[in-house]
């Protein structure tokens, strides 16, 4: 997940790395506060959303008094940037500028370590940067395990052509920053720009930090953010329960095993679907290989949940767990469902014990279940019933 500047910035300032005081601001009453708060005779209003740019769009507002850090944060407020709706600003005291600079530190699957990048020409858009002035970007390859060193981060500031006393009041700043990317398990983190003010600090005035997403259960305080940002009741109902779910908006619920068995369960509904005036499935979900009673019960239980759904396709290969045991699996979870299994289901298995998996099916004579020969004429079977034929 990305986090917004002012979640980096606050990330920053609990590792050391020098950061301007601000304020979030969800209305222009409150950035006003935020700015009377502050009283610094510069502060700056600044959109958050998870894109860079901002300065361009107009989401990035010098101000001098409260009144107007008020008319800022009216004028970006609701302001929309490459498709982001600003709902906050941060206030924050204003720097006095002399330079700019970049540096990032980010993961770099190609060379299988990281990479630190770092140039005097900061503020500016480090894609044209890097295209059209290539010499001006300077690049270190990071040995995980050791990180930025300091002797790398000197090595980096002499390449992008600081002078000794610049590298020595900047270097730790990108110690710092490196503290940052490990403990944070960060998979990105860069400043831009990264300011030496007319009073000679070394300052970050905008970061923008991803957290790897694999690592969100070591940072509670992040996977409230992502549980939060997540609009989607049923997505979050999903991780809760543990469940690799995505929630799409069309009829058809989609149930499987196996992430590529269940991609191509959408393919075969949208397929099916366009005979029945354009049918979508409702979601992906992939119950994985085990496929036990109570995991089919949670992701039966969520689908049926989806007010979009209409019909159901559960899609199961029998490998090491035999489609009886998955049968057995799904008569349970109906069972366990009750009278909260309200919608029509069409179970096709195949491999492992196929023949002993149907006879399961056949046995429980649930009203709700039919039995499909194949893949596509389940497919076809869900697309008619939520199609209501
Ligand atoms: P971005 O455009 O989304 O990357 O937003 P930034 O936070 O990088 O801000 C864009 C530009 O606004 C910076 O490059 C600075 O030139 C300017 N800016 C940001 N904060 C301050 C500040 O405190 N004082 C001054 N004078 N300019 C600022
Ligand atoms: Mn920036």
């Amino acid at each position: 997940m990305d986090l917004l500047e002012h979640q980096a910035r606050d990330v920053f300032a609990r590792h050391g790395v020098p950061v301007l005081p601000g304020i979030l601001a969800r209305t222009p009453a409150e950035a006003r506060a935020a700015a009377d708060k502050l009283g610094t005779p510069v502060l700056v209003v600044k959109a958050q959303v998870k894109v860079g740019g901002r300065g361009k769009a107009g989401g990035v507002k010098v101000v001098r008094t409260p009144a107007e850090a008020e008319e800022a944060a009216r004028a970006i407020l609701g302001m929309d940037i490459k498709g982001h709706t600003v709902h906050s600003v941060l206030v924050a005291e204003g720097a006095e500028i002399a330079e700019e600079y970049y540096f990032s530190l980010l993961l770099d699957r190609s060379s299988h370590g990281l990479t630190a990048l770092c140039s005097k020409e900061g503020g500016v858009e480090i894609e044209q940067l890097a295209k059209e002035r290539p010499e001006a970007l300077a690049r270190v390859e990071i040995d995980p395990l050791e990180g930025l060193t300091a002797e790398a981060a000197r090595d980096l500031l002499e390449a992008a052509g600081f002078d000794v006393e610049q590298v020595g009041a900047i270097a730790p700043v990108l110690e710092r920053l490196w503290e940052v990317y490990r403990d944070e398990d960060a998979t990105l983190v860069e400043v831009n720009p990264l300011v030496r003010t007319v009073g000679g600090e070394i300052l970050a005035l905008d970061g923008k930090v991803s957290i790897d997403d694999n690592a969100l259960f070591r940072h509670e305080s992040f996977a409230a953010f992502a549980a939060e940002e997540n609009a989607d009741p049923l997505e979050e109902e999903a991780r809760r329960l543990g469940l690799n779910y995505v929630k799409l908006d069309g009829a058809v619920g989609v149930v499987g095993n196996g992430a590529g068995l269940v991609m191509s369960s959408l393919d075969v509904v949208a397929y099916a679907g366009r005979d029945f005036g354009g049918i979508h499935p409702a979601n992906f979900l992939d119950i994985g290989g085990g496929a036990s009673a109570s995991v089919m019960a949670d992701g039966l239980g969520l689908v049926l949940a989806d007010p979009q759904v209409t019909s159901v396709f559960i899609n199961v290969f029998g490998g090491i767990t035999a489609c009886d045991q998955v049968a057995l699996g799904i008569v349970g979870a109906l069972e366990k469902l009750g009278d909260r299994a309200t919608k029509p289901i069409v179970v096709r298995l195949d491999g492992n014990a196929v023949e002993e998996g149907r006879e399961v099916l056949r046995r429980a004579k649930h009203p709700l279940v039919h039995i499909a020969d194949s893949m596509d004429d389940a497919a076809r079977q869900a697309a008619a019933l939520a199609a209501g034929k």
